[in-house]
Parts: C-alpha cells; structure tokens; sequence
C-alpha cells in the first residue's frame, strides 16, 4: 500500500497552535490580566431570529409521516436554489436557479471542485490568502503559483502577460487583508482567464460585508465571467451558520471546457460523494434570504462594522497602514516600526494584552503584517483599540 506522497509536501500550519500556546503562557504567568482577542477568525454574534424559527418548523416537520423527509436532492432543495437565485436577481445578477448547489459550505465545495482538473494543471492563488487554496492543490499535487499582494498594489494583485496559469483564485472580500476588487479590476481578470483559457475560482464567502458601490458583490456582475468563472459562497459569514453549514456555488451554463458542461461534471462528482446538505439547515438558510432575514443579518454586520471601524479609527490615528475593515471584518495592517508580525504579536501581547494573528500564517507575503478581527464585542473591541493607542500614541 502507498500513501498519498504529495501530503508530505504540506506545510505543518503552526499558526494558531501557536498563538494559543502563547496566549496560554501568558495567561499561566500573568492571571491578573485581561486579554482582549482579536484573532477571532469565527463569528460570535447569535443566528438571526428568522433562521431558527425557520429551523424549529422544520424540526417539527420531521415529526409526521408527510413533514418526514430523508435524502435531499444532490444539488439542494428547489426552495433554497430559488431564494439564492432571487438574491442574485434583486442584485441585478443573473443567474439561474438550475446552476446553484449547494452544499454544507464553501470550504468543501472549493477543496471538492479540484476532482474536475487534471493534476497538470497550474493554480494560482493571491498571497496571502485563505491557506485552504494551497492546500487542496498541494494536497494533490497540483503546481501552485503566486499572485503577490502588497501595498503597492493595495493588496489586490492584477494580472499581467508573466502569468501562465489555468486555474486562478480570487479571493474578494479577501481572506486576511480584507482588500476588496472593484467591478472594473475584476474585469482585467476576467479578460485574462477568457483570452488564457483560464478558469477562475472566485470565493465570495464576505460578499454581504460590501457596502461600497464600485466593490463587486459576484463576480457574475462582471461581463463574460459566466463563461469562465465558478463562484463560491456561504452561510457562513451573513447568517452566522459556521456551525450550521451551508454554502453553495454557481456553475453557470455556458462554463464549458472542450466541450464538456462543468455544471455535469460537477453534479456527477457531488451525487456520488455528496448525500446532501440537511432539509433542515436548508430551510434556516432560506429564512436568511427573506426580507426579516436580511434585516436581521444586517444588525449582525452592522455590529462588526462598528468594531471595524474602531480599529480602523485608531490605525488612523496612528498612521498605521492598513488594509480592509471598511468591505470587510478583516483588518490587515503593517507591524509599526517594521516590526515582524511574530515580533508585534508578542509586543501587542506582552504590552497591550490583545491578541491578533500574524500575517505571515497566510503566505510569504504575509511577512510584516498582523490580521485583527471585528469579531469581538463592542466594548472589549473599544478597550483593545484603547490600549493600542495608549500604547503606540507620540
Ligand atoms: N472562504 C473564505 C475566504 C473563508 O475565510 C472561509 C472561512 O473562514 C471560508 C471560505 C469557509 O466558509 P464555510 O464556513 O462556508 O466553509
């Protein structure tokens, strides 16, 4: 028997191994004080209203013989596929109920969607970037190649004729930096993929934290992305439904390679591997779509964005740069006095009891910058944002 070799080919993740053991030595040494986390990469607040009623009904459902429902369809229930459709619809976005799946979340369907490409293949992925890109790849050993964000290019990376790559992620609102496309920047990419024959792999799991108008909330609102883009979402973030799961993504029908529909290939590849997100889940995700859920979704967001813009309010004040918290719940900002982000991290710690997450856990790029989340209550948020600027203030 022989293992899976390109598993050794993984980078061991110490990253928040670490920052939990020396948050713990802290602690352990200095009972005393309050830590403030910043790192919280999970939402906190509790599931919209409408959701868990949605969720009861449907537990009450199962208890007669006509509510009872076992194996769903693969793809998700029609119910579900036709509330996300008409939430891309009240956009202005087309996209048909019949090119949704969904699926309990946007992690499995972006590590799942690889079983569509051969091997031989070059990914290209932004960095720093949600790890779980490379990892797939790497996982099979697939090429992965980089797109550099940095602050030249305000953390969103474009793409130029050195490129060579025929699968391409785009992560926006991005996955630590918070830095978010606008409809014109994602058209150069979509331009790109379609002249290379490229295929993009767009996760739009933060799309609901976007408020500014030139900011792309699909990457469908772009002109021709329906022939070269799969795009991915979630729950997760807008419902808070990290523990529920459910996600979906789109394959429209004019994505086709030689001749092949990706949305069959896809439907095949999930009806043998995949039973199907629960009735019930699925009805608290539609719940979410309606105008009470999205009312209630909006209270949450609002509640993250007050803490976003408390940080962002004091890195202005200490003329730190930094990336997103306005598009995003994530604050990516360079470690002051080029500091390294392991270096800021126990400073912040030590000096400040706040705890955040070093940048470079989510690529070689990451070096030098420090993620901190909106995540937190308000008023350890306020607090933390206090100690920073008592800390670093002239
Ligand atoms: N995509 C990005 C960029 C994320 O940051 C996360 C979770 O943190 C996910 C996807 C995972 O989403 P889900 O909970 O739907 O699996």
């Amino acid at each position: 028997m022989k293992l899976n070799k390109y598993y050794d080919d993984l980078k061991d993740s110490y990253l928040f191994h670490t920052v939990a053991v020396k948050t713990a030595e802290y602690v352990k040494k200095n009972p005393d004080k309050r830590i403030i986390k910043l790192g919280i990469g999970d939402v906190t607040r509790p599931l919209p209203a409408a959701c868990v009623e949605a969720m009861k009904n449907a537990c009450d459902e199962q208890l007669t013989a006509g509510g009872f429902r076992g194996y769903g369809p693969y793809e998700g229930f029609d119910f579900l596929r036709e509330a996300i459709a008409a939430y891309y619809a009240r956009r202005k976005t087309r996209v048909g109920e019949h090119e949704i799946y969904v699926s309990d979340g946007a992690k499995s369907d972006i590590g799942n969607i690889l079983d569509l490409f051969d091997r031989d293949n070059t990914v290209l992925v932004p960095d720093p970037v949600y790890p779980v890109y490379v990892d797939t790849n790497v996982m099979c050993g697939r090429k992965v190649i980089y797109a550099e964000a940095d602050e030249k290019n305000g953390f969103l990376p474009m793409p130029d004729e050195s490129i060579s790559a025929d699968l391409i992620y785009i992560c926006s609102p991005n996955n630590p930096t918070g830095a978010a496309y606008t409809r014109k920047a994602l058209g150069e990419w979509v331009k790109y993929a379609k002249e290379h024959n490229a295929l993009i792999l767009y996760d739009a799991a933060y799309e609901a934290f976007v408020t500014d108008g030139d900011l792309a909330r699909s990457i469908y609102e772009i002109d021709g992305a329906r022939e070269c883009a799969i795009e991915f979402c979630s729950f997760s973030k807008n419902a808070g439904f990290t523990g529920e799961r459910c996600g979906y993504c789109v394959l429209p029908d004019e994505l086709t390679v030689n001749g092949k529909k990706l949305a069959d290939m896809w439907l095949r590849r999930q009806s043998t591997r995949y039973n199907g997100t629960p009735y019930i889940i699925q009805r608290g995700a539609e719940a979410a779509l309606t105008d009470e859920g999205q009312a209630q979704i909006k209270e949450n967001l609002d509640y993250y964005k007050k803490n976003a813009d408390m940080i962002g309010d004091c890195l202005d004040d200490l003329g730190i740069y930094y990336t997103g918290g306005v598009n995003s719940p994530y604050i990516w900002l360079k470690c002051p006095d080029n500091m390294g982000s392991w270096e800021f991290f126990d400073l912040l710690l030590n000096e400040c009891q706040v705890v955040g997450t070093p940048g470079e856990g989510f690529g070689e790029c990451g070096k030098g910058y420090f993620r901190l989340t909106s995540f937190n209550t308000h008023e350890n948020t306020a607090e933390a944002a206090e100690r920073i600027r008592a800390r670093f203030g002239k």
